[in-house]
């Protein structure tokens, strides 16, 4: 299973590659939103190895072109479970500026994964859905001091901070503080900017987050646009309570130097 295929084709056969995925054993691609990041490689993924592409009426719509050459569509609605074997997606609505936008509660035998990578906002259905899961992958797209003194225009900025744009890391940090789940093993840090964002500087404010919270036993892993992430065993996860080893936390670069100047 795939949730979006946002890279270029050759890019995803590279990364399905290095995981040891055969694009071919895929048996579908689940579309969050048909924003290109979510959508680049899918049609010709799903057209050159005859993979099903699931997406709302309205993401298919608002897809354009591309959405041509895909070999097969299944619809996805918010609220209405689908089942491949033993993993059951539960898609869910959050809060974020395209035609729809989809979160995913993944159930597994061995829990639940939550999913949201393009949410505006913290809303009380994304903490209601993602409360039991064992493992996050979440929104940690920029931090809001980058964002304010970054180089995009501010019209820009504004849509990415509003409540329809991206999740910031202090956002995040306080979705940990107050509403992180009892049973949440480890946190994929996803869909960070390069301009507005450190990976580093988001590690440690989730990871700040997760200690005023008394968490301890949370595995932080940061996901990167430009490597495949670490594969993470829901199993092999330790089970709640039990405190990782304390993390070192280490100087921070910041992607720009004088943007000051054009804040
Ligand atoms: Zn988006
Ligand atoms: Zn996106």
């Amino acid at each position: 299973m795939l949730i979006d295929a946002g890279l270029s084709y050759r890019a995803l056969r590279r990364r399905l590659d290095g995981v040891n995925v055969d694009p071919d054993a895929l048996r579908a691609v689940l579309i969050t939103h048909a924003h290109v990041d979510h959508v680049r490689g899918a049609a010709m993924l799903s057209r050159k190895h005859g993979i099903r592409i699931h997406a709302t009426a309205a993401a298919r719509e608002a897809w354009g072109k591309g959405a041509d050459k895909v070999a097969g569509w299944e619809s996805l609605a918010a609220g209405r479970p689908v089942a491949f074997g033993v993993l059951r997606f539960v898609p869910f609505g959050v809060s974020h500026d395209a035609d729809e936008t989809l979160g995913f509660r993944v159930e597994t035998p061995e829990g639940a994964i939550g999913f949201a990578t393009d949410v505006g906002q913290i809303t009380d259905d994304l903490v209601a859905r993602s409360s039991d899961c064992r493992m996050l992958v979440m929104e940690s797209n920029h931090a809001v001091e980058l964002l304010r003194v970054s180089p995009y225009a501010p019209s820009v900025r504004s849509r990415i901070g509003g409540d329809g744009g991206h999740l910031s890391n202090e956002a995040l940090a306080a979705f940990i503080r107050e509403h992180l789940g009892g049973q949440v093993q480890c946190i994929v840090l996803a869909h960070l900017s390069r301009i507005n964002n450190v990976p580093a500087l988001a590690e440690l404010i989730c990871r700040e987050a997760l200690t005023a919270a008394g968490r301890s036993d949370v595995r932080v892993v940061v996901a990167g646009q430009d490597r495949p992430t670490p594969t993470i065993a829901l199993e092999a996860l330790a089970p709640p309570g039990v405190a990782r080893p304390a993390h070192r936390a280490r100087q921070v670069a910041l992607p720009f130097g004088s943007a000051s100047a054009q804040a």
